[in-house]
Parts: C-alpha cells; sequence; structure tokens
C-alpha cells in the first residue's frame, strides 16, 4: 500500500488552507473555517458539520490503544517494547471485553508443549490452518491476512506461555470446520488466562491501563493528514487528547449493537440473545469511518450455536458442545434425533438447530469424554446450577431432558455404529480414531441454542495493520487489530481463531505504531 508523505501538525493552527480546502472539497463538507476537523458523521448532520478541531489539548500522549482485550493487550505490549509510551483507554469498568469471558480456546497448529504430537492426534500445519479458515468463510477472507494470523499464532501462544505464564489444559480439541486438533484451552477455561498474561506483558514493559474511559471522538484535519488526536470522555467529563505517536483501535466487534446489526444484516433480529459482554458495541467503527476509514463485510455477522437458550450466555458448560465434535459429541433435536453432522461450521450448525423449528436443541455425551473436553469440577459445577443433565442411562437421560426415550436410544445406537463403520451415511460427518462410541454411562445433556456472537466484518486494514481509508490509502498513525478489524474471518469465522487473530495483529499493530517517528 503506497503510503504519502503527510503533515504530522499537532495542533489545528498548523493546518494550512490548502490541505484544509482539499480535504473539505474531498470529503463534500463546508471549509468555512481553519480548525473544521473531518468528519463524515452522518446520524447528527447539524452537529456534524459544526464539529472542529479542538483550539487547546487538554492532555498530549504518545500512543494510545482503545480496548484492553486481547489485541489491546498484545498491541500495548509490543508498542512498549519498541520505545513508545502506551496508554489503553477502556471505557467499561472492568478490563478485558470479550477476551476476558471468552472460551478460553486457541487455535494453532502448534504449541511450546507439542500437544498434538504427544496426544497423538495427527498432522497439522500452517497451510492447512489457512486452507480451513479461508474455506470456512467462504473465501470471502484475504488470504494474505489470514497467513499472518495462522503463521503468528504459534509463537504468539508460546509468547504468552513463556513470557505471561499462560497455562494450556493437557486437551486439544477438534472444533467445527477445522481439519485437525488444533483448539488449545488454557487451563483456566475462559479467555482471562490468555489475557492475565498479555496484561502482566504490557503492564510490565511500562504502559498504563485506563478504566472508565470512553473514547467518543477521532480527530483529523484533512484526508491526506494523520489521526491528531481523539476526545474522551472521562468521570462525566469531555477532554482532549493530543496523540504524538499512533492510535491503535482494538475496540472490538458490535454483537450487543441491535441498531448496527439491523442496518447490515436484518436477518440477526433483535429477539436473538447475545453471548457479547455489554461494550461490544461498534461506535469506534463509526468514527474512524468518520474520518474517512473504509470498512467491509459489516453484514457477516456470527450465531454461537450453543449458548444457553434463555439468556444467550456463552459460560464454561457452554463450551462442551463446542469442544466436543472431535471426540464423537452428537446433537440431537426435541425429537431426540441427529440434525445436523456436529463437525459442521457455526453458522451451518445454528441454520440446522433453526431449522429444527423446536427450541432448543442438545449436546450428549458421556463420563469419558469429559477429559477430553474440560474437566469433571467445572461438569460438577455446571450440574450443579441445572446446566448439565446427567443419567446412568440413556432412557433416564432422555427423561430429564424432555426427549422421547426409544428415539435418543436409537440417535446414540445408530452413531456408535457409525462411528465403528468409520462412515456416518446420515450426514457424512469425517469419523477419526479418537471418537468416542456412548456405550457406557453416565450420560450427560446440555441444551443449546443460537446467540448473536462475533462481527466478522470492521475496519479494512493492511499487513501492517494500517487503517486504509475509502480511497485506498493508509491512514497515517491510525492501527487496528482485533474483532474491530474486518477482511479475515469471511462469511464465517471459525472457532477459536478470534483469539490468535487478536492476539497476533495487536502485535503487528503494536510494533509497527512504535516505528512512527515523532
Ligand atoms: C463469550 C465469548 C466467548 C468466546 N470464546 C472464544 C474462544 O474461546 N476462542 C476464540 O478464538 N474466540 C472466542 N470469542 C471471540 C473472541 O473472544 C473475541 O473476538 C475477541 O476477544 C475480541 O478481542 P478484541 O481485543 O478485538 O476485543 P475485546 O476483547 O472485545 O476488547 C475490546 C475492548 O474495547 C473496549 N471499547 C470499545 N469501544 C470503546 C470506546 N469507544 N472507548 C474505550 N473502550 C472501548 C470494549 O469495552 C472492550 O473492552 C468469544 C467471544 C465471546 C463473547
Amino acid at each position: 500500500m503506497k503510503e504519502k508523505k503527510k503533515d504530522d501538525t499537532q495542533n489545528t493552527s498548523g493546518i494550512t488552507r490548502r490541505e484544509l480546502f482539499k480535504g473539505a472539497v474531498t470529503v463534500g463538507i463546508a471549509a468555512s473555517a481553519g480548525t473544521l476537523a473531518l468528519n463524515l458523521s452522518k446520524t447528527d448532520a447539524d452537529a456534524a458539520e459544526k464539529k472542529m478541531l479542538p483550539t487547546k489539548w487538554d492532555e498530549t500522549l504518545d500512543t494510545v490503544v482503545v480496548g484492553s482485550g486481547f489485541a489491546g493487550l498484545a498491541a500495548a505490549a509490543e508498542a512498549s517494547k519498541g520505545g513508545a509510551k502506551v496508554v489503553i483507554l477502556e471505557k467499561m469498568p472492568v478490563y478485558g471485553g470479550n477476551s476476558v469471558i471468552n472460551g478460553g480456546e486457541y487455535n494453532s497448529w502448534d504449541d511450546a508443549l507439542h500437544l498434538r504430537q504427544k496426544l497423538n492426534l495427527g498432522d497439522d500445519s500452517v497451510d492447512l490452518h489457512t486452507k480451513d479458515t479461508i474455506k470456512g468463510g467462504d473465501f470471502y477472507g484475504d488470504p494474505e491476512l489470514v497467513k499472518i494470523f495462522t503463521e503468528g499464532a504459534t509463537p504468539a501462544l508460546n509468547w504468552m506461555m513463556e513470557e505471561g505464564g499462560a497455562k494450556l489444559r493437557n486437551i486439544l480439541n477438534r472444533t467445527g470446520g477445522h481439519t485437525a486438533y488444533r483448539t488449545h484451552t488454557c487451563v483456566e477455561g475462559v479467555g482471562r488466562g490468555y489475557t492475565e498474561a498479555l496484561r502482566k506483558i504490557a503492564l510490565g514493559r511500562g504502559a498504563t491501563l485506563r478504566l472508565n474511559t470512553e473514547v467518543t471522538w477521532i480527530w483529523r484535519a484533512d484526508t491526506s493528514g494523520p489521526v491528531l488526536g481523539i476526545e474522551v470522555k472521562e468521570g462525566g467529563k469531555k477532554k482532549n487528547i493530543r496523540i504524538r505517536r499512533a492510535l491503535i483501535l482494538a475496540s472490538g466487534g458490535f454483537s450487543r449493537d441491535i441498531k448496527m446489526r439491523q442496518d447490515f444484516n436484518p436477518s440477526i433480529v433483535p429477539e436473538f440473545n447475545c453471548t457479547n459482554h455489554m461494550g461490544a458495541t461498534g461506535e469506534m467503527i463509526r468514527f474512524a469511518q468518520a474520518i474517512g476509514a473504509d470498512a467491509l463485510q459489516l453484514c457477516f455477522i456470527q450465531l454461537y450455536p450453543f449458548a444457553e437458550p434463555v439468556k444467550g450466555t456463552l459460560d464454561a458448560p457452554a463450551v462442551y458442545p463446542f469442544r466436543g465434535p472431535g471426540y464423537g459429541i452428537v446433537y440431537v433435536n426435541k425429537n431426540g434425533r441427529r440434525f445436523v453432522n456436529e463437525l459442521e461450521r457455526r453458522d451451518v450448525v445454528s441454520r440446522a438447530e433453526i431449522a429444527t423449528g423446536m427450541k432448543p436443541t442438545y449436546s450428549i455425551f458421556h463420563e469419558k469424554m469429559i477429559p477430553k473436553m474440560g474437566t469433571k469440577e467445572e461438569v460438577e459445577k455446571g450440574m450443579a446450577r441445572g446446566r448439565f443433565m446427567q443419567a446412568n442411562s440413556l432412557a433416564e437421560l432422555a427423561g430429564k431432558i424432555g426427549v422421547p426415550a426409544d428415539a435418543l436410544v436409537d440417535t446414540i445406537q445408530k452413531h456408535n455404529q457409525y462411528l465403528r463403520d468409520k462412515k456416518d451415511p446420515e450426514f457424512n460427518k469425517p469419523i477419526t480414531d479418537v471418537m468416542m462410541v456412548m456405550d457406557e454411562g453416565p450420560y450427560y445433556g446440555i441444551a443449546q441454542w443460537p446467540a448473536v456472537h462475533h462481527t466478522m466484518g470492521g475496519l479494512r486494514i493492511n499487513t501492517q495493520a494500517q487503517v486504509i481509508d475509502i480511497w485506498g490509502s493508509v491512514i497515517p498513525r491510525l492501527y487496528a487489530a482485533g474483532e474491530v478489524t474486518g477482511g479475515i474471518h469471511g462469511s464465517n469465522r471459525l472457532g477459536g481463531n478470534a483469539a490468535p487473530d487478536a492476539v497476533v495483529f495487536g502485535r503487528v499493530a503494536g510494533t509497527n505504531a512504535a516505528k512512527e517517528k515523532i
């Protein structure tokens, strides 16, 4: 991507009339004053036209990262290492966004412990991970960007383990849409296992974190100049922060932004539950668009097929149906019958669930699968909360979850035979040697239903994690990483791919941001 030489003016007095005129004309705004900010906001056109660059800054910072999830923390860590003085701004009262509540699943073809080889789970490679990811997103993902995260996934995982103290469970899963066992789980079984590691590295390298600080605007004077600063709301007050080196957007997706969801994909109706934290709203995408950033594929919004059916929570039990397919878990509808190939992608499974016309559906597994998917302790906690049902026989389990007993018994017996025959005539699931026949109790069942989960679209970036404008040029000093970006996962993100994407591109953004001259 060609980068033009930019004026790096820190305040409005340095903006020439010619530049202002150019910016105003190009974006179609009135160049009525020397302090006009570049601003394409359309929600409040009057206010938008009057949006003026600050005449004085309340504070000056070197590098600002917006968002404290995987992408933000990784970016802060690497930018700090490169010599930048980094402040992470987080609008919520707690750090971590979706990352800290995530299911702890991280896809990588290898790891420092070489779990796949140790557990004898077949072959994998960066190439295979790349191919699965591109195919799993219906070839809408940019292969160059995909390759960056699939290649970077293993080094980033090892980095979190070696420098941050992250620890992995001694399991590896093959999950929907993947052709290999590459889904790693941290010991905590929740994303905190990685965010704590990243936080430790980032803060240890000198980055600081400010909670309850919401970014409410990005300042840029014209269509060719750099980002100049941001407006934030802190303690109920607005203030303007000048940014000398770089602004990194790591503000996550917009699954909680019902209007934005509706604007781009009306099929994701407001009635759907949502798995995300409440701060997963898309304002930073809109602010970036208002200063010329391009966004793509915003209509691609993912449903998680295994959320808790009443509220849509993605708690520890809700991850078992995701981890289970590689070991022989079976999904059944309310008639006790299979309705899909369990190794299918999330979009396919979600659609198949909805097509049953009967809420909810269930995952069925047995005792021997538990150590392959999680821990006995997690299952017991889930049972105490009524999330998992347990029974000594399949017929008893059927009674507990409310499906016909003869049908459930028949379904599992047939599935057992498919595993023995290594052929699934019903749904053509690829059978592997480690899938388990369910012939001995206790048996378990868990109810599941789709909920809005991930937004695949977002800001357009290049391989350096620089944000690209609507004309195809780099917006100087503006970077983005993680779920706020688009064009990587295509139409459907494979489970476990968001964490490596966010960490790897966070690292890329931070490393490059630190190289910006001030
Ligand atoms: C429940 C759940 C489970 C998941 N499990 C997995 C999994 O196991 N494996 C996997 O790969 N993926 C999983 N995902 C997806 C994955 O966790 C996310 O895609 C990933 O965490 C996004 O990281 P991020 O750093 O881009 O954004 P986030 O972690 O969401 O962080 C963005 C942060 O930016 C803040 N922010 C937003 N706007 C502003 C603003 N204007 N000013 C200041 N701060 C702002 C937000 O409050 C938030 O804290 C899961 C998602 C959910 C919701």
